[in-house]
């Protein structure tokens, strides 16, 4: 049994107070979850805050991007050190808007995965295909790329030590969301790539399912076989829906 993880992933939103006041909800709504893991990812200028906040709470701390380069002379980024130095435990690497707005391809995503595993945090890997994609039948074909453009870099044993979020693209932020039949017949595809190099790898590896995840459909997503957690954009800025999908998680662990 793999223990669900949902984690929230604030993008470019929160101030000083909104952050103390979201954070301070997770963390005392967070004491009647005992089963799944939680996290949230936050932006950089509130990991500060995050590290204090969640400080002995049950709810971990993440960051949303790393370099991929150890230290230096690269200005405006932020090293997998410095995120541990934060007290982060997860980073999401990969994320469609990167992919899309920053244009992080493979090749850079797994350098990035690799720097975080390196440092000790677990990367959650991002992966997931377009409207488009999926219209013209080429989403298995997109998603497979995505793990094996990661895969073939780092190796399967770095596999053990991350966990993979499948976002379609269509579904994040817009409020349609993959049905759990969509979403399961995408993790079963995404576990028989990892299964392809290990299966004991891919019998052990989280896959989350984000795009629109939220209170009204979290417990039906989460009951699928193959559907190990949540990444959750919109839903994890307000505590009570946030805190709803984590008792779902809770539920779904059984
Ligand atoms: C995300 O961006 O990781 C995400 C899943 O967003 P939303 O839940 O808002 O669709």
């Amino acid at each position: 049994m793999r223990r669900p993880l949902i984690a929230g992933n604030w993008k470019m939103n929160g101030t000083k107070s909104s952050a103390e006041a979201l954070l301070s909800g997770v963390v005392s709504g967070a004491t009647s979850v005992s089963k799944a893991e939680i996290a949230v990812c936050v932006p950089f200028p509130l990991l500060c805050l995050g590290e204090q906040l969640l400080a002995g709470s049950n709810v971990q701390l993440g960051a949303q991007n790393v370099c991929t380069e150890s230290g230096g002379a690269y200005t405006g980024e932020v090293s997998a050190a410095m995120l541990v130095d934060f007290g982060c435990r997860y980073v999401i690497c990969g994320h469609s808007e990167r992919r899309e707005y920053y244009g992080e391809t493979d090749e850079i995503i797994a350098k990035k995965v690799s720097a975080s595993i390196a440092a000790g945090m677990t990367p959650i890997l991002c992966v997931g295909e377009t409207l488009q994609q999926r219209e013209d039948g080429l989403a298995e074909q997109v998603i497979g790329s995505q793990i094996k453009g990661v895969l073939s870099r780092i190796g399967i044993d770095a596999f053990d030590r991350l966990e993979i979020a499948y976002e379609p693209v269509w579904a994040i932020g817009t409020g349609k969301t993959a049905s759990p039949e969509q979403a399961q017949d995408a993790h079963v595809f995404i576990r028989s790539q990892v299964a392809d190099e290990s299966a004991a790898i891919a019998e052990k590896i989280r896959i989350l399912y984000g795009g629109s995840m939220k209170a009204a459909n979290a417990r039906e997503l989460l009951s699928q076989a193959d559907i190990d957690g949540g990444l959750i954009g919109g839903a994890s800025l307000v505590a009570d829906d946030f805190l709803v999908i984590c008792q779902a998680g809770d539920l779904a662990a059984g």
